[in-house]
């Protein structure tokens, strides 16, 4: 097939690190264009792995990741807690979208919220945290309620502890175990909403619907498509999203998680510059869906369009929950995916299922 020679053309490799969830659904999206998948994780029974070649390896081997590099035409991560450092590695030899310090901007809370503040959105008040003292002082100035969070290596609530009135400091701290952290005003939201943004090499950009997020036990458990908001508020979130695609010059997708104040303000939580969970939905209800939207990206291809055909309710099969597979495949709006993970833990993301509404026709 010919092409701009900018452009990964169907038929070529794209490179995954990590292998879970996401890059399992990465690789079905890349299989559907033509392209080839190859994983670089750990776990040889990951579930990318059992969809796609694979090379087993610790995400700090560096003779494997050059290997690896070799192997493939663009390489691109479905998780935030592999080593920046590796991915530069890899940016050595081949093109790795979005690029590395993107990576080490969305693993940092302070970072991360020191790039959304000076891009102008309004994030959580907040102050650095290193010791004990620090941690009195920001409490001082914070108040409580607040929460005290690792900078590093947090997700689904790990990492974070809430300092209510009438918690101890010390044992605060203690439970931190000593890891560079910040301390964050607590936003009595109401409601919690995401959107996914890509950007692509000739920076196009197009944003997924506004949509809601419900947690149970700090996990996502619920999505809603779309996010039943002012649509003014909605435009301002994807305007969020947007700027700060360009500002990061990304090629892939950003994921911005944001809370809705009680009197209507928007407040960036975090983002992730890779598919993510709040956007399953699209699978089943927009005309491109995220991880297709992410291989259009990372190969120079045209976006997709976003469109949404449908409503959509996403809810996660955590755990147990997958032992509901037959009765969800008897239902006629629902649709299943499933993980191929064999353990079912507590906590664990097993599946999703996406239940829809479509959309009359105007
Ligand atoms: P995070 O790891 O920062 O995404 O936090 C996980 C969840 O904890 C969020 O989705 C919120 O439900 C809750 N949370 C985090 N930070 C705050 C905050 N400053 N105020 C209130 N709730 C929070």
């Amino acid at each position: 097939m010919s092409a701009d020679p900018g452009v990964i053309a169907p038929g070529s490799t794209i490179g995954i690190i990590g292998g879970g969830q996401l890059g399992r659904m990465t690789a079905l999206a890349a299989a559907r264009l033509g392209y080839r998948c190859h994983i670089f994780c750990p776990d040889e029974d990951a579930p990318a792995v059992q969809v796609a070649q694979a090379t087993i390896a610790a995400f700090d081997d560096a003779r494997a990741l050059v290997e690896f590099a070799a192997a493939v035409d663009v390489v691109t991560f479905e998780f935030e807690n592999i080593p920046a450092a590796s991915l530069r590695i890899l940016a050595d030899h081949v093109a790795v979208r979005p690029d590395w310090p993107i990576l080490e901007t969305a693993q940092d809370r302070r970072a991360e919220k020191t790039f959304f503040q000076s891009i102008g959105s309004a994030v959580a008040d907040w102050q650095p945290v290193d010791d004990a003292d620090g941690l009195a002082h920001a409490v001082d100035r914070l108040g409580r309620p607040s929460v005290l969070k690792t900078a590093r290596l947090g997700y689904d609530g790990k990492g974070q502890v809430k300092i209510a009135p009438g918690i101890d400091l010390a044992e605060a701290w203690a439970e931190i175990q000593g890891q560079e952290c910040i301390l964050e005003s607590f936003i009595d939201f109401e409601r919690e909403i995401s959107v996914i943004v890509a950007r692509g090499t000739d920076g196009a950009t197009a944003c997924f619907d506004v949509v809601e997020n419900r947690h149970r036990n700090h996990i996502l458990d619920v999505t809603m498509a779309p996010a039943q908001i002012d649509p003014r508020l909605a435009g301002q979130a994807a305007a969020i999203a947007t700027r700060a695609a360009v500002a990061l010059n990304l090629i892939g997708l950003l994921a911005v998680e944001m809370f809705v104040t009680a009197d209507g303000r928007l407040l960036v939580n975090e983002m992730a510059p890779r598919p993510h969970n709040s956007g399953h939905w699209t699978m089943d209800a927009c005309l491109t869906d995220q991880f297709e939207q992410l291989v259009r990206a990372i190969c120079g291809l045209p976006l997709g369009s976003p469109e949404r055909h449908s409503d959509a309710v996403m809810t996660n099969l955590i755990g147990p929950d997958v032992d509901l597979w037959l009765p969800i495949l008897k239902e006629p709006e629902s649709h299943l995916h499933l993980y191929g993970k064999s353990v079912a833990r507590p906590g664990r993301k097993m599946g999703h299922v996406t239940r829809l509404t479509p959309r009359p026709r105007i």
